[in-house]
């Protein structure tokens, strides 16, 4: 399997605390891995330290099979990596399409100027629309965002940041809030219709890793302590009394 993301000895010091040692692992193409830890694992540093908004103290990180080391976190999205835009970032009175072509045009950048002003906003607004309809939201286009329910927003948030189809995507418990069946419902359109996009995936709820990730890691104090199918790291007696309280 090609790796999109591989991770090597990434080790991240604040102050004389080692939030991050020699953590390795890879995400491959089209995967979705889940991260799990108890609180103060490491997992949101982990994240930080792949998008570029802390720099390791140790280790290498590639992306696409190219070094990333060093490079601004602009210039990584430009690479294929994205992460889910956090909540303040969307305009509640705006509608989820005029949200979503909104993140369509933030992400192109230059990218759809070619289309001159009025036509790079009909061609966000076209993908805009492309994605709610794929995720089953086509009649809520035109619906403010702050008149969706919690669920219907997170699945909001997620098509942002699928707008220009990344390599990889980050996602920082997208589940929470969600009922188990609404849970269900964004992995399963994130899954299904963006299957070309890898996703690294830190949830709480373990039923919601387990069931809907390809590979799982496990983090406790800065370390990999455990890493394999779900089924594997269900049975790994090290991550079972670290984690699963067993
Ligand atoms: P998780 O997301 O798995 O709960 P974090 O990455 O948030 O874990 O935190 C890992 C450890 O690093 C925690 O002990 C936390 O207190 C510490 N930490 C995180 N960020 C900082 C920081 N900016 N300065 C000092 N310590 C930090």
């Amino acid at each position: 399997m090609t790796a999109i993301l591989e991770l090597r000895g990434v080790g991240k010091r604040f102050g004389a605390f080692s939030a991050l040692r020699d953590v390795a692992f890879d995400v491959g193409e089209r995967e979705t891995v889940g991260l799990i830890g108890p609180n103060g694992a490491g997992k949101t540093t982990l994240f930080n330290v792949i998008t570029g908004f802390l720099r390791p103290d140790e280790g290498s990180i590639r992306l696409a099979g190219q070094s990333i080391d060093g490079m601004a976190p602009a210039q990584r999205v430009a690479r294929g990596l994205a992460r889910t835009f956090q909540t303040a970032m969307v305009f509640p009175g705006l509608t989820a399409r005029e949200n979503i072509a909104m993140a369509v045009r933030q992400h192109a950048g230059d990218g759809l100027r070619w289309f001159g002003g009025a036509r790079a906003a009909s061609a966000a607004a076209e993908i805009a629309v492309r994605l709610l309809g794929d995720a089953g939201l086509a009649h809520r286009a035109e619906t403010p965002l702050r008149d969706m329910s919690h669920g219907e927003r997170r699945i909001v948030d997620a098509l942002m940041s699928l707008a220009l189809s990344p390599r990889l995507l980050l996602l920082d418990e997208p589940t929470a809030g969600l009922t188990r069946a609404e849970s269900d419902r964004l992995l399963g359109i994130l899954r299904r219709n963006h299957a070309d996009t890898a996703l690294l995936l830190v949830a709480h709820d373990i039923d919601i890793v387990f069931g809907h990730c390809d590979r799982v890691v496990v983090m406790e104090l800065g370390r990999v302590i455990g890493s394999g199918t779900p089924a594997e790291v269900r049975e790994d007696a090290e991550v079972r009394r670290a984690y699963l309280g067993s």
